[in-house]
């Protein structure tokens, strides 16, 4: 079953305690490719004794299991082999990614690579999780341990599917935790694939679960689940606030990567064609399906007109095509739903502001859930194009006045997951940083993400921080250790 990728239907087992299982009802669903509309497989539909016996499963290799006494050293060997499994099938992963989900395949393979490079991440950083030595002012030695939190529940959304998976899965393994992952329902395949080689890599059974399933029936299960010790999150913010409330129940730790609603902000300073370049790619890049999508485009008035004029000119020359076409810098949305929901944000944007370029779904193609990348301009900050997060190639240019007006506008959003700003005088550049209120801000660029430096959100675009050292914390409990170097008695009574 391992291995290459055909146009039959596959069928897929879930990942538990080390054993290839199906659903406990026998039931199955299945995963399509959006860019024919064709099923593609079909993965187990995971229940709520599913999720029993894979958090079992975690509790007992946590407590009982050889992963509990593997070493820093061991943990960090075990994620650079995986990351070597990667490398060594990036072809296939990439394709299958690529298939599953409707982006371009040359995107595919840039994810699939980071997906190795931060395995490779962890792995170098299990060995530097360092306690303190506390300056207790007594006669005794006081230290701050760093502990594995226990069994983590990990659930995913389907925009970049395996690199998701890889963010989490990475973090938690190096800090010693045990998984129970569960993937999108529409993009389960790649994390069904990287399962095959946990044994042999050297992960013992039980330590990483993978099941697949429906957010209701299976991720509520798991958020609620007594011996799940934290819940790691990434998804909208609607199922985000649903977590927190059934977290609370059995007081779990909880992050969360939540959606945004960024501003990529252009001063007329800033280099022309590198702008334009920068607000497509800002927003366009997976097919709008970015958390971090730069979707409010925010261009000063003296510029605007042209701008408007060039983003227009360009955006009709990026190539929607076929996902597996090298050429093709658009692919096809995730899935119907995703594509009806964008759809009737076009009407939307249609009644609230003007169209530059697209509009439209695309009629070049038969089958598949393909989006023309759309520009709407003049769009109000309060419109509902501007405020609710559409998660597509839909973009909402506003014109601002002068700096005061683009930082107010910027930050006059529900969310806080990014922004971007564009000039060449670095006074205003740096202003706008320090007034930005977003856990991510780019100068002179927008999207570029690297494992090295933390992710994560203000406001309702989530917390709790991933990648870089800050990840690990999000796994790791303090505790704290007083140890008496006085002999003799306390003499308190
Ligand atoms: P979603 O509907 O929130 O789903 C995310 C995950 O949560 C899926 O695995 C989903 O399962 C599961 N889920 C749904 N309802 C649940 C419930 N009641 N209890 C537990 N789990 C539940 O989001 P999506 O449509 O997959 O992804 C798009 C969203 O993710 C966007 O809003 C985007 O901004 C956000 N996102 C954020 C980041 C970030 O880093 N901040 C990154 C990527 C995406 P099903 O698949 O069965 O629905
Ligand atoms: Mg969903």
């Amino acid at each position: 079953m391992a291995g290459g990728v055909t146009t039959d239907v596959k069928a897929y087992s879930m990942f538990i305690d080390g054993e290839w299982v199906a659903s406990n009802s026998a039931k199955t669903f299945p995963v399509y490719d959006p860019s024919t509309e064709e099923v593609i497989a079909q993965v187990p539909e995971a229940n709520a004794e599913d999720v029993n016996r894979a958090v079992a499963a975690a509790k007992a290799a946590f407590e009982d299991g050889p992963w509990a006494t593997t070493t820093a050293q061991e943990r960090g060997r075990v994620l650079f082999r995986l990351a070597e499994k990667v490398r060594q099938n990036l072809p296939m992963l990439a394709e299958l990614e690529c298939r599953n989900s409707g982006k371009p395949i040359v995107e595919a393979e840039f994810d699939i690579t980071d997906v190795a490079t931060c395995f490779e991440y962890y792995g170098g950083l299990a060995t530097k999780i360092l306690g303190y030595v506390n300056p207790v002012p007594d006669n005794a030695m006081s230290l701050s341990l760093k502990e594995a939190m226990g069994v983590a529940g990990q659930i995913i959304p389907w925009n970049y599917p395996l690199l998701m998976a890889a963010w989490k899965l990475a973090t938690a393994l190096a800090a010693g935790c045990t998984c129970v992952l569960k993937p999108a329902e529409q993009t389960p395949l790649t994390a069904l694939e990287l399962a095959r080689w946990f044994g042999e890599v050297g992960l013992p059974k039980g330590v990483v679960n993978v099941i697949t399933g429906f957010g209701e029936s299976c991720g509520s299960p798991l958020v609620r689940h007594p011996d799940v010790n934290k819940i790691a999150f990434t998804g909208s913010a609607a199922v985000g606030k649903i977590i927190v409330k059934e977290a609370a129940d059995t007081v779990k730790r909880v992050t969360l990567e939540l959606g945004g609603k960024s501003p990529n902000i252009f001063f007329a300073d800033a280099d022309f064609e590198a702008a334009i370049d920068g607000a497509l790619f800002g927003v366009f890049i997976n097919q709008g399906e970015v958390c971090s999508a730069g979707s409010r485009i925010l261009v000063q008035k003296s510029i605007y007109k042209k701008f408007v004029e060039a983003m227009a000119e360009k955006a009709k020359k990026i190539k929607l095509g076929p996902p597996m076409e090298r050429d093709t810098k658009m692919g096809a949305l995730v899935s119907k739903e995703q594509y009806e929901r964008v759809c009737s944000y076009l009407e939307i944007g249609k009644k609230e502001a003007k169209v530059a370029s697209g509009g439209w779904r695309s009629d070049k193609f038969a089958k598949g859930y393909y989006v023309q990348p759309t520009i709407f301009y003049d769009v109000d900050n309060n419109a509902r194009i501007a405020r609710e997060e559409v998660f597509g190639p839909v973009a909402a240019v506003i014109p601002f006045e002068d700096e005061k007006d683009a930082l107010k506008i910027a930050n006059d959003t529900p969310y806080g997951l990014a922004a971007a700003v564009w000039t060449r005088d670095i006074f205003k550049a740096m202003r706008a940083v320090k007034a930005l209120r977003a856990g991510v801000v780019w100068v002179n660029h927008m999207q570029p993400t690297y494992v090295e430096a933390p992710w994560g959100g203000y406001k309702q675009s989530g917390f709790g921080r991933e990648l870089g050292p800050w990840g690990i914390e999000e796994y790791l409990e303090t505790k704290q250790v007083y140890i008496n170097l006085n002999e003799s008695p306390i003499g308190w009574y």
